[in-house]
C-alpha cells in the first residue's frame, strides 16, 4: 500500500485495523448475498434510502488517523471506509469522492488514501472530487444558488463545505 508516502505508525495501524473490519464485513455480506433469499435473516433492500448500498457497496465508519477515507475492493466487495470523526457533510463528500475512485479508477491497482496532507496523485484526486461534486449537487441546485439567490462561489463553498475552486468547476460544467 502506501509505502512511498510519509505516514505515521498510528495512521498505518488505523488503516490495517479498519481493513480487518472490512474483511469481516465483506465476508458477512457475501454470505448473505449467496444465501438463497428464503434463508436470509432481516434482508431488506431499502429502496427509499439513497445510498451507495444500492450498488452493494459496504460503507464503514471507522476510527482512522491522518486519513479521511479510502476505498478497497476485497472478496469481490467494494468497501468505502470513512473516518468516524468526520461531520455528516464531510462524510457525505468523502463517500462520494471514494465512489468516484471506485468507479473511475478501478483499473488502477492502488489504494487511494485520502488525507488533507498527502496528495498521492493530483490527477486522480481532481477527477474523484469532480465526480463527487456532480453526484451531490444537481444542476437545479447549482442554478438556484447562482442565478436565483445570486450567491458567490465563496458563499457556496462555505455552504457545501468544499474548496472554492471545486465550486467554480461545478458552476461551469
Ligand atoms: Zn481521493
Amino acid at each position: 500500500m502506501s509505502d512511498s508516502y510519509p505516514m505515521s505508525d498510528e495512521a498505518r495501524e488505523s488503516i490495517l485495523a479498519a481493513m480487518k473490519l472490512g474483511l469481516e464485513a465483506a465476508k458477512i455480506k457475501n454470505k448473505e448475498t449467496y444465501t438463497p433469499k428464503k434463508y436470509r435473516k432481516g434482508w431488506c433492500r431499502c429502496p427509499h434510502k439513497p445510498s451507495v448500498s444500492w450498488l452493494g457497496y459496504i460503507v464503514l465508519s471507522v476510527p482512522l488517523i491522518e486519513v479521511r477515507g479510502f476505498h478497497q475492493k476485497i472478496k469481490r466487495r467494494h468497501i468505502i471506509y470513512l473516518n468516524d470523526a468526520l461531520s455528516e457533510s464531510e462524510a457525505q463528500f468523502v463517500c462520494a469522492h471514494e465512489l468516484g475512485h471506485a468507479l473511475l479508477h478501478n483499473q488502477i491497482n492502488r489504494l487511494f488514501l485520502d488525507s488533507n496532507t498527502y496528495f498521492i496523485s493530483r490527477e486522480f484526486e481532481i477527477s474523484a472530487d469532480r465526480f463527487a461534486v456532480h453526484l451531490l449537487h444537481t444542476d437545479e441546485e447549482e442554478e438556484a444558488l447562482t442565478k436565483v439567490y445570486q450567491y458567490t462561489t465563496a458563499q457556496i463553498s462555505r455552504m457545501w463545505g468544499i474548496p472554492e475552486a471545486l465550486v467554480e468547476y461545478r458552476v461551469n460544467h
